[in-house]
């Protein structure tokens, strides 16, 4: 095997990922259940047919009165009026509200006419089909306004909107029980490796389960995508070949291995992305996760052609979940239609220190404790890339600039929390 990586341009994370970005774009949309849409993004804007509320209503337990009639009502002078209905919420009154009259009323339910105001239990006292008020209310005193939270024939949500719990309220609230919303990236995940078996399988010799394609199908998951998975693929180019077809040919919106795209003996990855698509192989100044093949695969399926971007990551457990972190979250982000891609990070001082480091970008397993209004980061011990460990006992990752040499106790890291 040639050492031609060493001809690989070496990227930066943000040249990396502007580039990775460059290539995907927001998917078509589709009618979904309101539930299924939690997360997702709007693509129509939502209009009210209808006021919300409907009708007046009583924000209180209490009577509907005139208020002009309450007028001068103290605990010491009360004003009585005579109770002349009992109305619960989902009910219309039969009788009309006149000034020497009121009706009980329930919280919700609509107000009667003649009503102006609605003066609550605790300034009242009933005794048989008289009540007495202790206090005046002003007109429209606990009202609730037809339309007074929507107005009909309003925009209340428009295209682009993440949907979260409130804005599937109000989708029910306004009787829409499906809405249009982009849909989710399909992502074939593809473990390469001789060594792999699948969980179920016995561990004879020389082998390991893989555990790659169930982080990598989760994380997908966890960004609102689809995982198709394409299980294990052999150091073999035929077999290569073979599972990345059939995931192009299940539909897949995006391709995502791991597994063989460093310097080995038997990193056929590489070649064979080369062979079905135009890739590239790229050294991204990070660690862990250098090595990166990206690029896309042109693939026509009953007549149609569709360009499916594809990410290569490399094989360590680590390496690979924080490959996904860094360029594949981010590009699903994209292709859900999400305006901003980027990560949230926290701010922590570091508890612990690291003594020395090369001059890439290291992403570091910590975990956080916040002390006195401040988080601090502490590494969850050893770093190396295969430790799946380090990543279980772990908030996030804590970022350490390419230009430090060390990162001493004390130093102020950002840090990109797991979901
Ligand atoms: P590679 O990038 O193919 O050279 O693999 C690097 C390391 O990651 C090796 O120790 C592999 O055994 C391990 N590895 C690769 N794929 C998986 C997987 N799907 N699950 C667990 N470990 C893996
Ligand atoms: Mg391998």
């Amino acid at each position: 095997m040639s050492h031609a990586h060493e001809l690989y341009p070496m990227l930066s994370v943000e040249e990396a990922l502007e580039r990775v970005l460059s290539m995907v774009h927001p998917l078509d949309s589709e009618r979904t259940p309101i539930l299924e849409t939690l997360g997702r993004v709007l693509a129509e804007d939502v209009f009210a047919q209808d006021n919300i509320p409907p009708h007046a209503n009583t924000a209180m337990d209490g009577y509907a009165v005139v208020a002009a009639n309450t007028a001068g009502a103290t605990p010491a002078s009360p004003k009585e009026l005579r109770v002349i209905e009992n109305l619960a919420a989902g009910y219309v009154a039969q009788e009309q509200v006149t000034p020497g009259t009121a009706i009980r009323i329930m919280t919700g339910a609509p107000l009667p006419e003649g009503a102006d105001a609605v003066i609550p239990f605790e300034e009242t006292a009933q005794a048989g089909a008289r009540v007495q008020l202790f206090a005046a209310v002003p007109m429209g005193a606990n009202v609730r306004l037809a339309g007074e939270d929507v107005r009909a024939g309003a925009r209340v949500l428009s295209a682009g909107a993440r949907l979260r719990p409130q804005e599937i309220g109000m989708l029910a609230a306004l009787g829409r029980s499906e809405v249009r919303v982009i849909r989710r990236p399909r992502v074939a995940i593809l473990a390469t490796g001789d060594e792999l078996v699948d969980i179920e399988a016995p561990l004879t010799p020389g082998k390991i389960h893989n555990s790659n394609g169930y982080s990598n199908a989760a994380q997908v998951l966890s960004a609102g995508g689809v995982p198709l998975m394409l299980g294990i693929a052999r150091d073999s180019v035929d077999d290569l070949t073979a599972k990345i077809r059939e995931g192009l040919a299940q539909g897949a919106d995006m391709l995502l291995t791991s597994g063989g795209v460093s310097v080995g003996d038997f990193d056929v990855v590489k070649q064979v992305l080369a062979t079905e698509g135009e890739m590239t192989f790229w050294r991204v100044r990070m660690k862990p996760g250098k090595p990166l093949a990206f690029g896309r695969i042109t693939t026509e399926t009953d007549g149609v052609r569709r360009t499916v971007p594809v990410l290569g990551t490399p094989g360590n457990p680590v390496s690979t979940m924080v490959s996904f972190e860094l360029f594949v979250r981010p590009a699903l982000m994209k292709m859900l239609g999400h305006g901003d891609a980027r990560q949230a990070t926290l701010d922590a001082i570091l508890d612990d220190p690291i003594p020395s480091k090369d001059d890439r970008r290291h992403y570091v397993r910590v975990w956080i404790e916040e002390r006195d209004g401040v988080y601090h980061a502490r590494l969850t011990g050893d770093q190396g890339s295969g430790r799946l460990s380090s990543m279980v006992s772990a908030d996030g990752l804590a970022i350490i600039p390419e230009e430090w040499a060390n990162a001493p106790v004390g130093a102020r890291v950002k840090v990109m929390v797991f979901g």
